[in-house]
């Protein structure tokens, strides 16, 4: 890319919150249809997703993320959609793993997956530089699986992908459960279990009113609160300080040396004033809230073949007039205006 005249130390929205990850969608289209994220209903044989031609190509991520490194991004996300269908992923990943900050840090890439494809794409994803690796199950039990999932996969083919990711060297893997009251709070304890002494974090999310088609109702959500509480009686747990400043997920170990466990409370405490993140849709279009209803499109900028420093200025416009906080005002009256944006569009 060109080098863009005097990069910004530090660009900051309007509640002085810095720009520091993105999160890319890389396809709209999945293999699950978890009732949560893409309920059947809406998302059926008759639903027109991107054509081809809609789609970034990979030499436009590439191009535009190498941009937002520059303006000091320094983990990049690939979600979707699932982004294991978006065919030959692991050259993308292989091109973003290359890019490096403007001191000279490697970029952190990361990629959540439902896990399906895994088995056979982890060690082509560990050779292409993927740093970090999160797959998304919701119990071990097949029945709720598949009711959740609304498919007949089966959770054997996702521990089979866990494994086969173990084996080829990603560590520590993290493994992401939504829980949703009636669904599958019963199956916290299991998957606890399964997973304590693997290495593997285990996360719980609360279930959240992303987009418009999922129903959601706040009875449905089990709150952190919830959760810890029924973990602490099994496995006494101990909180843990974060990583670093903006972690997602609040941090929790086993007394007993068990490993660590995250929960990510973003309804029940809202983490908007921390929250560094973007993110680029499979069509190319930003959006700096997972519950925005308007993107701002880049992709004609760079089908335009604007200058790098016109596609960063234009990047440092949105950013810098960023008031989003939609957590944070969830049960204020006027929160939602509009029709919000589908998280398999705008990635997780
Ligand atoms: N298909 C991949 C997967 O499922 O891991 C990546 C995309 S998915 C949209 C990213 C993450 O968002 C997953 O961990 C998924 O469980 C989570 N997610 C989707 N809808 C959600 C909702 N309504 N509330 C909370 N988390 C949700
Ligand atoms: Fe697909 Fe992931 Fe959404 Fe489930 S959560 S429907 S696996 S994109
Ligand atoms: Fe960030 Fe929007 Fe989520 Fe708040 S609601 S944490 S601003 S993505």
């Amino acid at each position: 890319m060109n080098n863009l005249s005097t990069p910004p130390l530090l660009v900051a929205d309007t509640l002085q919150r810095p720009l520091r990850d993105l999160r890319i969608s890389v396809t709209d289209r999945c293999n699950l249809r978890c009732t949560y994220c893409m309920p059947r209903e809406v998302f059926g044989k008759d639903f027109v997703f991107l054509p081809r031609a809609e789609l970034l190509s990979f030499e436009e991520i590439e191009r535009v993320a190498g941009v937002f490194v520059q303006l000091g991004v320094q983990k990049i996300r690939l979600s979707g959609g699932e982004p294991l269908m978006r065919h030959g992923v692991e050259h993308l990943i292989e091109a973003l793993s290359k890019l490096c900050s403007t001191e000279g840090q490697p970029v952190e890439i990361a990629l959540t997956t439902n896990g399906l494809l895994l088995s056979r794409k982890a060690q082509a994803l560990k050779n292409a530089g993927l740093s970090r690796l999160t797959v998304s199950l919701d119990g071990l039990s097949e029945a709720v699986f598949q009711r959740m999932s609304d498919s007949t996969a089966s959770v054997t083919t996702v521990l089979g992908g866990i494994e086969a990711a173990q084996r080829v060297g990603f560590s520590p893997i993290k493994v992401n459960m939504v829980v949703k009251r009636g669904e599958n709070e019963h199956e916290i304890i299991p998957l606890v279990r399964r997973f304590r002494n693997t290495g593997i974090v285990l996360r719980f999310i609360e279930y959240m009113d992303v987009g418009t088609t999922n129903g959601w109702r706040m009875n449905d959500v089990v709150t952190a609160q919830e959760i810890l509480a029924l973990i602490n009686n099994h496995y006494p747990i101990r909180q843990l300080d974060p990583n670093y400043r903006g972690e997602v997920a609040k941090r929790w170990m086993f007394a007993d040396g068990g490993g660590e466990i995250g929960v990510i409370a973003s309804v029940t405490q809202a983490f908007c004033h921390d929250c560094s993140r973007i993110r680029l849709s499979t069509d190319g279009k930003l959006y700096t809230c997972l519950f925005a209803s308007h993107g701002v499109d880049l992709r004609d900028s760079l089908r335009r073949s604007e200058s790098d420093a016109m596609l960063a200025r234009f990047i440092i416009d949105t950013w810098q007039h960023r008031t989003d906080r939609y957590s944070q005002m969830r049960h204020e009256a006027t929160t939602f205006q509009g029709r919000k944006i589908e998280m398999s569009y705008i990635g997780g």
